[in-house]
């Protein structure tokens, strides 16, 4: 099918070629092909726009992120392929390390989206030794860096899986998470939730990451008052009045 490019459409016709292809290069994982059309479904429920309730969770973010002291953002190859330099620029700007934390972990794969995150300008990416395990998760997927994700405060998971999500709560880690549907094990557990496709998310946070550099009284004050679970309901209020006016069309 060809579409002209002012169709709205066509970026994400333009992404699910580039995901295609970066299968086909082993950064993302097949199955992170069906994880990408899941997020799709939830951003048409979300009208592809940034809510204001997650403009709030993501200035949130951007505050725990420069408050932290050991600070992490964990990269897998969806969020690789999707975002590379948008979360390597937000990584500097904090500063944050960046890990390569993979749900289906093989050497050569971690090999591969820690060399296409340096392709792209990334610097010091860890990911590939994981010499700690995180308690209450099975084998591979528990692994993780212990200059990284392991001795984190605050982590940053854009696009990750429940079970891990859970197990970083678990640990003690504040967990901001990026994600599109507001039902999911990540959203519910994590202690921020930035219910937005991630390309939007990042420079957002980035934003309000600059914006709060120097007022740490504010940071802490959007800290305080910040609230996950009303957060939650309005993304899900959002989606409802999005399905409400489509039947009025
Ligand atoms: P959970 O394990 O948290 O209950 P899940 O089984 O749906 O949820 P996964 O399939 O591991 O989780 O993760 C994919 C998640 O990422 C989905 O919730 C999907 O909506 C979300 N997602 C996919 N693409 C994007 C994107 N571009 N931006 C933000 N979120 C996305």
């Amino acid at each position: 099918m060809k579409v002209s490019e002012d169709h709205p459409r066509y970026r994400s016709l333009v992404v699910r070629e580039r995901m295609s292809e970066l299968v086909r290069e082993g950064v993302v994982a097949p199955t992170g092909l069906i994880a990408h059309g899941r997020g799709e479904a939830f951003d048409y429920l979300l009208g592809e726009r940034t809510s204001p309730s997650a403009l709030e969770a993501e200035r949130a973010a951007a505050a725990y992120l420069l408050e932290a002291k050991r600070p992490v953002i964990t990269v897998n190859g969806n969020a690789a392929g999707l975002c590379a330099e948008g979360l390597l620029s937000l990584a500097r700007a904090v500063p944050a390390k960046v890990e390569v934390n993979l749900f289906h972990r093989t050497p050569e794969r971690v090999e591969k989206v820690v060399s296409f995150l340096e392709s792209v300008g990334g610097k010091d990416i860890l990911g590939r030794q994981q010499e700690s395990v995180l308690e209450g998760i099975a084998s591979d997927r528990a692994l993780c860096a212990a200059e990284g994700i392991a001795s984190a405060d605050v982590v940053l998971i854009p696009l990750e899986d429940g079970d891990r999500a859970g197990a970083l709560v678990k640990a003690g880690k504040i967990v901001l998470a990026i994600d599109l549907n507001p039902l999911s094990r990540t959203s519910v557990v994590s202690n921020v939730t930035a219910v937005d496709e991630l390309t939007r998310a990042v420079p957002n946070i980035e934003r309000f990451v600059r914006e709060l550099k120097d007022a740490p009284e504010e940071r802490r004050r959007v800290i305080e008052s910040y609230d996950n679970q009303h957060t939650l309901r309005e993304a899900r209020e959002t989606m409802r009045s999005v399905l409400q006016g489509m039947g009025k069309t």
